[in-house]
């Protein structure tokens, strides 16, 4: 055999070795079939935060100083913790779907409903905890209005029209941040906007099934770091990190 031949087997192994993790993109108004190993990569990459999520919003109601402080911690780490439950629930289930169809398509819901509240619950300490203008106090409760509505968009048009539903996510997360930047406190907004350009470029891994092997998972680690980001953000400039502390260790900070 000749050269030439030699360096066709070479490419035909590499296309088979991709092959193995990735599956051919499907056809319009289909869903990608992940293969065994994208399947696997979308569990781990989420179930692996549930715990830390939980940890994160016991922590936040730890340090909290006051009855609302309180309140938005449980608001905030049930989002957390919902959205990575749910998602790797969905998962799951969508792995071992050929007995469980109908619920695999009750959790892709649930899933995609989760991620409109999980956006309403990160907004909501820096809305309910920073003082906010007149007009601006109005977006404490037309969050959580958006999240209901996109919800029920979800239960009647689930699917049908992919690029109308990232629309409304990426409305959802953008209205809430303009309320955010009108604050007269400011501390904060720069971690926001990296955390919000961590999800935004992770678009661009959710949108490449089939294209490039193990896109969704890599999604998940986006969405992780976005999720960490505006943890570590809610943490430092909400939270008092001293009230770890007890008062007369505190006392030690003061001049
Ligand atoms: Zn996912």
């Amino acid at each position: 055999m000749g050269r030439g031949g030699c360096e066709g087997t070479q490419r035909h192994a590499g296309l088979v070795r991709w092959d193995r993790f990735m599956n051919h993109r499907p056809l319009a108004h289909r869903r990608y079939e992940p293969t065994h190993y994208e399947h696997a990569a979308n569990c781990a990459t989420h179930a692996l935060w549930i715990m830390p999520s939980a940890l994160g919003g016991a922590a936040l109601h730890w340090q909290a100083g006051d009855g609302w402080q309180r309140l938005m911690a449980w608001v905030y780490g049930a989002a957390l913790c919902a959205l990575f439950t749910v998602s790797t629930a969905f998962h799951t289930i969508s792995w071992k779907k050929s007995h469980l169809r109908t619920v695999e398509h009750c959790f892709h819901m649930f899933d995609r409903v989760t991620i409109y509240f999980f956006i309403a619950g990160t907004y909501a300490p820096w809305l309910n905890l920073r003082e906010l203008g007149p007009w601006a106090v109005h977006m404490r409760w037309l969050v959580w209005m958006m999240a209901a509505v996109g919800s029920l968009y979800i239960y009647h048009f689930h699917e049908r029209h992919k690029m109308l539903e990232l629309l409304f996510y990426s409305i959802m997360a953008v209205c809430p941040a303009l309320v955010i930047l009108s604050m007269p406190d400011q501390d904060g907004v720069l971690e926001l906007a990296v955390g919000g350009l961590l999800y935004a470029l992770g678009v661009v891994f959710f949108k490449s099934d089939g294209r490039l092997p193990f896109a969704h998972a890599i999604w998940h680690v986006f969405v992780t770091l976005g999720a960490a980001t505006h943890y570590y953000a809610t943490w430092r400039h909400l939270y008092k990190p001293c009230a770890l502390f007890p008062p007369s260790l505190r006392l030690l900070d003061e001049p």
